[in-house]
């Protein structure tokens, strides 16, 4: 029997959120019911309510959450009720060219529950990313649900499933951080300061931190940074090759995603090193313009990161693996925890920079 739950809505362009009743439907093959016990405010979350992704209001918000299965339909193997799973926005599905390729983390054909949510008036809800999680209890496809071990809290684990995935991904999925190498960080929100927690996980001997605001360069020391620079104060590309014997990093990540970000991050770098995109470029936004001889003459590789490149079934159970032995100090990214009412309060403080994480609790 369809069940009736509180979510928190996007109804119009640009309009407050306001929490809603949800009608989630039983799970039909391949599905699964989640009874959602966390889930992080993420700034895509925002994007959505502010028309900045499709038009296809009205939006379910929530993408970042961990919970428990409730129950699955037909066919369904992967997870059962009980299990303590992170829901993944890249339900990888094993058979389109990329799967084929053994590249599953670029799966082109990422798939998501079949049925719909929908408001007591019948009409249906376009889930946030394809998951919906501000909401008691959210229909996915049971590919999205990753299972990993249940003593790790709702509220850390939940966060792996976007964001903080996203940025230690970038840094040693995409990037491919290793033991002694260099790495910058341009911009310490919650993605940079993962991607700096990523980069002490892997070995980095040089985690350099590049925001313009005190506060979160302060806090990404807390996740490793061993040094860092206010971008306001000067040139950060010539205060990076200072702290790296003149040459660059070996890796810069542009967690900011800007065309003056990327730029520093192309020019910042050491010879044949690395680039990686992961903040997203609104699409306005122009690559700059640099000599093509700068491209061939630096060499090295220009990348983007998709979700930090990650699988979500070995990279989630890794991870928070390692947050249990103490090893990633995912609690650090809580900043508050908030009910589904104050989503709205909590965009405000993303939007001043004054959070890494509001995270709702259910
Ligand atoms: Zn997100
Ligand atoms: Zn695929």
């Amino acid at each position: 029997m369809a069940q009736e739950v509180r979510g928190v809505v996007s109804l119009e362009k640009g309009k407050p959120v306001s929490v809603e009743t949800i009608v989630v439907p039983d799970p039909g093959p391949g599905e699964a019911v989640v009874q959602v016990q966390a889930c992080g405010v993420c700034h895509t979350d925002l994007h959505y309510r502010e028309g900045g992704i499709n038009d296809e209001f009205p939006f379910l918000l929530g993408h970042e959450a961990a919970g428990i299965v409730e129950s699955v339909g037909e066919g369904v193997t992967e997870v059962a009720p009980g299990d303590f799973v992170i829901l993944n926005w890249r339900a990888v599905c094993g058979q389109c060219r990329a799967c084929l390729k053994g590249k599953p983390w670029y799966c082109f054909n990422t798939h998501n529950a079949t049925q719909k949510m929908t408001l007591t008036s019948g009409q249906e809800l376009s889930p946030a990313l394809g998951i919906g999680a501000f909401v008691e209890k959210t229909l996915v496809a049971a590919g999205q649900c990753t299972k990993v071990n249940p003593a790790a809290t709702p509220q850390v684990a939940g966060l792996l499933g976007c964001g903080v995935m996203a940025g230690i991904g970038a840094a040693i999925n995409t990037g491919g951080i290793g033991r002694g190498d260099s790495i910058a960080v341009i911009g310490c929100g919650g993605v940079g300061d993962a991607a700096i927690a990523g980069a002490q996980l892997a070995g980095a001997s040089t985690i350099i931190a590049v925001d313009r605001d005190d506060r979160k360069l302060e806090w990404a020391k807390g996740f490793g940074a061993t040094h860092t620079i206010n971008a306001s104060a000067g040139d950060p590309v010539e205060a990076i090759k200072e702290l790296t014997g003149g040459f660059g990093a070996d890796v810069v990540v542009d967690a900011v995603g800007r065309p003056e970000t990327w730029k520093q991050a192309f020019l910042a770098r050491d010879l044949a090193g690395t680039v990686v995109l992961v903040g997203v470029p609104t699409p306005d936004m122009i690559a700059p313009e640099l000599p093509l001889i700068e491209y061939f003459g630096r060499g090295g590789a220009l990348k983007s990161s998709w979700y930090g490149d990650c699988l979500p079934s070995r990279d989630f159970p890794m991870l928070v693996d390692l947050h249990l032995q103490g090893r990633l100090p995912l609690e650090k990214f809580v900043s508050e925890e908030i009910g589904l009412e104050d989503i709205e309060s909590a965009f405000d403080k993303m939007h001043k920079g004054d959070v890494l994480r509001s995270v709702v609790v259910l």
